[in-house]
């Protein structure tokens, strides 16, 4: 037996559940704004979802995918990612029945079988939105203008929007060809997955984690040169409409993305690195406008992206940008013997259901280990309770800022905690 945590995967406590959750609160709270809704769909789908979805040339589908064969024999994946799994849930349950425009967003666990390193595990939280059945810059802006808000709101520095456009259908065709007759002569020197890319996907050789430095790819044809009139003209239109919103980028032409599915518009906000194959990627996306139509189902656009919430926590942490989460309590109560402590239980209570964090040492009646238990908490207030107070129907509270003690009836207790909180 094996106690230990699966290779790539993490334990979340203390601070870091706190700060996983606040990432949580700021992001969907903001697309919220933007008239995005939270879809949740099942950790694992049938593979074919993912094949289909992500593509089947892919490293996620080739190389990275959790799938096992459940008891019924049917083939099922841990999602490895959000938009494939969004869209089938968007067709199956045909959203599109009663809008033009569906807007959502997803908050999540994902799981691919990479090899673990800095900010890259094997299972890792995915934050990101859909919107399906629109195709305009205005909203291919608007969604990258989201993701820069959220930016924005957490107060991140030293991150730039890259951005491409992959063209439609057509140019990439075009560009396609151009490729392979650029890397076929050198092939040899490319790692397997790229030789096996050549003939198959070769905008995959662009992106590949092997050989994405090489000179070589550098120096491929790019895109720009096989865009048809329409796709150049969209992609200058969405880089308009950034401009007016004031959302600074860097036109990158090697940009492809890992997944198959996008068209036109691909993005990817970066923290820039003084090395720049050390870049790290937060939030990637793209728009895509063939995936609904190759699940079967109507001919309609969509775009999105998606965060990676681990590597989030590490910037924020690493730039101080995290709010302070140490959990202090509002008031422990100490009680100097039985009747006292089941008393502290029952005030503890009260207090509590007023919105004051509250609490008390289970064990110990003596007074040393619980005003030990008052330091810990950084108590603001210590409520003592023995003998003597039970008698009176009082309570002694030591104001632990100001360093005040008083007693006070019972019955003022809450007027006190109110006018002693500032
Ligand atoms: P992708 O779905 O590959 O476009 O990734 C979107 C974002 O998810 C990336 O920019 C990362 O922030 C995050 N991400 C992807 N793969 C991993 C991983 N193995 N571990 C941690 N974060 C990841």
């Amino acid at each position: 037996m094996n106690y230990q945590k699966v290779k790539g995967t993490q334990d979340f406590f203390n601070q870091q559940v706190l700060k996983y959750r606040y990432l949580e609160e700021v992001m969907t709270s903001l697309v919220k704004k933007f008239g995005y809704r939270e879809i949740i769909t099942p950790i694992f789908e049938n593979t074919e979802v993912f094949v289909r979805g992500v593509g089947d040339e892919t490293d996620i589908v080739k190389k990275e995918m959790y799938t096992f064969k459940d008891k019924g024999n049917r083939f099922v994946t841990l999602r490895p990612e959000g938009t494939a799994a969004v869209v089938r849930s968007f067709l199956e349950n045909k959203m599109y029945v009663n809008t033009n425009l569906t807007k959502l967003y997803y908050f999540g666990p994902m799981f691919r079988y990479e090899r673990p390193q800095a900010g890259r595990f094997r299972q890792f939280s995915q934050f990101g939105i859909e919107a399906f059945g629109d195709s305009s810059p205005l909203l291919d802006a608007d969604v990258i203008n989201s993701a820069f808000q959220i930016i924005k709101k957490l107060g991140i520095s030293n991150i730039v929007l890259k951005i491409n456009t992959i063209g439609d259908f057509a140019s990439r065709q075009n560009y396609a060809k151009a490729l392979k007759e650029y890397f076929r002569p050198q092939i040899q020197s490319f790692c397997e997955d790229c030789q096996s890319r050549l003939d198959r996907n070769p905008l995959r050789i662009l992106d590949c984690k092997v050989d994405q430095n090489q000179p070589l790819v550098r120096q491929a044809p790019q895109i720009n040169d096989y865009l048809t009139d329409e796709a150049k003209t969209y992609f200058s239109q969405v880089l308009g409409i950034l401009d007016v919103l004031q959302i600074p980028y860097e036109v990158t032409p090697t940009l492809v993305r890992g997944l198959d599915y996008y068209t036109d518009t691909v993005f990817e906000f970066v923290i820039k690195s003084t090395d720049e194959t050390n870049n790290l990627t937060l939030c990637g996306g793209g728009k895509y406008s063939d995936l609904i139509k190759s699940f079967g189902g109507p001919d309609l656009p969509g775009i999105g992206y998606a965060f990676g919430i681990e590597r989030l926590m590490t910037i924020l942490d690493e730039q101080d940008l995290m709010p302070d989460f140490s959990q202090n309590a509002d008031v422990v109560i100490i009680g100097l013997d039985q009747i006292a402590k089941t008393v502290s239980l029952e005030l503890a209570t009260h207090l509590r259901l007023a919105g004051y964090v509250v609490e008390i040492d289970y064990r110990n009646t003596s007074m040393k280990p619980q005003f030990r238990l008052a330091e810990t908490k950084n108590a603001r207030f210590i409520i003592i309770i023995g003998e003597e107070e039970l008698q009176n129907n009082t309570y002694t509270i030591k104001n632990t800022i100001l360093k005040t003690q008083v007693s006070i009836a019972q019955s003022d207790i809450f007027k006190y905690l109110k006018e002693n909180q500032k």
